[in-house]
């Protein structure tokens, strides 16, 4: 059986007693999980709040890290630092990061195969625009996706992975994408997975990201290719991350 998960993305959002705050009302509210459960507060406050996190069943991980290793790099943070505070994996190729930020294939693959190196897990994000959405090329952009970064790898270490279809025009937009949609399209990334890698594959976990809230969760959740969801601002409150937890 695949893992079931739910990860909040705070993105740039919350202070630090705000961020503290948020993570002590999840963990106050007792509730025994039925997934996983990992949230990614910003950059300053992973340090915290993974000491906050540790022994409990949240996993704290980062919404970026560089591919370089170290050095004048001003600004950037490297994967041993992150892994020096606690944080147990890291969101790659967001489609903010993306777009905002001009990360194009070439470094998304240094940073896959970075993480992969050093043990960390991976949020890998995929998906396509509006545009390619509507001229019905959503297929062929997750496949491009893949095979320009991901599939280009050769070790790369599997049991880290969690793959996020996160289709652009649903990220903050309250309009997600709809089951059949989801379904159609989780069910074509596990093909393309199980072409590339075999049937390892079937144990990758799939969850899906664009605007899940706790009112459209458990019918996005109910599709069989569907591993869970990477929540973005639903998950800065605690009682519709919880009530999206516990929908799965
Ligand atoms: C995201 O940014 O990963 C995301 C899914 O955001 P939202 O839930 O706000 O659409």
């Amino acid at each position: 059986m695949r893992r079931k998960i739910v990860a909040g993305n705070w993105k740039m959002n919350k202070d630090k007693n705000a961020s503290i705050g948020l993570v002590q009302e999840i963990l106050q509210s007792n509730k025994l999980f039925g997934c996983e459960v990992y949230i990614s507060p910003a950059f300053p406050f992973l340090n915290e709040i993974s000491n906050i996190c540790e022994s409990t069943p949240i996993k704290v991980i980062a919404q970026n890290v560089s591919e370089k290793d170290e050095g004048a790099y001003t600004g950037e943070v490297s994967l041993d630092m992150l892994k020096s505070v606690g944080v147990d994996g890291v969101i790659i190729g967001h489609s903010e990061r993306r777009k905002i930020y001009g990360e194009n294939d070439e470094v998304l693959r240094m940073k896959l195969d970075n993480c992969s190196k050093n043990d960390l897990e991976v949020f890998f994000c995929i998906g396509e625009t509006l545009e390619m959405r509507e001229k019905g090329k959503q297929n062929e952009v997750i496949e491009n996706q893949l095979n320009s970064t991901l599939f280009d790898l050769t070790d790369f270490k599997l049991d880290n992975l969690v793959i996020a279809y996160e289709p652009v025009w649903a990220i903050g937009t309250g309009k997600n994408a709809s089951s059949e949609q989801v379904q159609e399209i989780h069910q074509h990334i596990r093909a393309l997975l199980n072409l590339r890698y075999g049937k390892i594959s079937e144990s990758i976990p799939i969850v899906y990201g664009g605007s899940l809230k706790p009112n459209n969760s458990k019918d996005i959740f109910s599709c069989p290719d569907v591993d869970g969801g990477l929540v973005g601002g639903a998950s800065l409150n605690s009682q519709a991350f919880l009530d999206i937890i516990s929908s799965i």
